[in-house]
């Protein structure tokens, strides 16, 4: 990537920082104490979305660090990845006391953002975690969303401003920590990600 591109998106993402730790849009700002607006290179191939951040994210302001975050990190050690080749962040920034189910005003208020970060990092793949992250990225791209157990490990290509991308929707990390057999399932669904890495 050329050098001035990339310092262009450097500028972006430090604006966009500093406009997400002040943001005061909805409610969540009066109990957060870090907002975590994502983590990674900004000039990763690969994003991944999740829901919210969570008890130690907003404590530490880092993303995936609790038992998710080591199903994460399992899940890249397969396809060769580490945190540093991807970037991270989720719809909403800020934590949702007692990981309430994040509402409608929450998230009109805050989606923008991670739209902004699309168009910004312009990833060539966005693995989406969960029910609630597949939908809203699926609402972007104007896909149909029905159900993460129907939709889960597919790959779907949509045109954008800087070209082609593939949509793929997976289970949440975090469901994987109770039911062994989902991170059988989350496996075989991020093996996907090799071929498609590959080609
Ligand atoms: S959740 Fe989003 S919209 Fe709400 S205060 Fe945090 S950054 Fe702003």
């Amino acid at each position: 990537m050329e050098e001035q591109e990339e310092e262009f998106k450097k500028r972006l993402i430090e604006a966009l920082n500093i406009e997400i730790n002040n943001c005061k849009k909805c409610d969540l700002w009066k109990t957060r104490n870090k907002p975590l607006v994502g983590d990674g290179s900004i000039n990763a191939e690969i994003m991944i979305v999740g829901e919210s951040p969570g008890y130690y994210e907003d404590l530490q302001g880092k993303a995936f660090v609790g038992e998710a975050g080591k199903i994460l990190d399992e899940l890249l050690d397969l396809v060769n990845l580490e945190r540093k080749d991807i970037y991270i962040t989720n719809v909403l920034k800020c934590h949702p006391p007692r990981n309430h189910n994040p509402n409608r005003q929450e998230v009109y208020s805050c989606i923008g953002y991670l739209y902004k970060q699309i168009d910004i990092i312009k990833p060539r793949i966005i693995i989406t975690l969960g029910k609630f992250a597949s939908k809203e990225v699926f609402n972007k791209f104007n896909l149909e969303f029905t159900r993460i157990s129907e939709l889960h490990g597919r790959v779907y290509e949509v045109k954008t401003f800087f070209g082609n991308i593939k949509i793929i929707p997976l289970y949440h990390p975090a469901v994987a920590c109770y039911h062994n057999e989902m991170l059988r399932v989350l496996k075989e669904d991020f093996k996907k990600l090799k071929s498609i890495l590959n080609n």
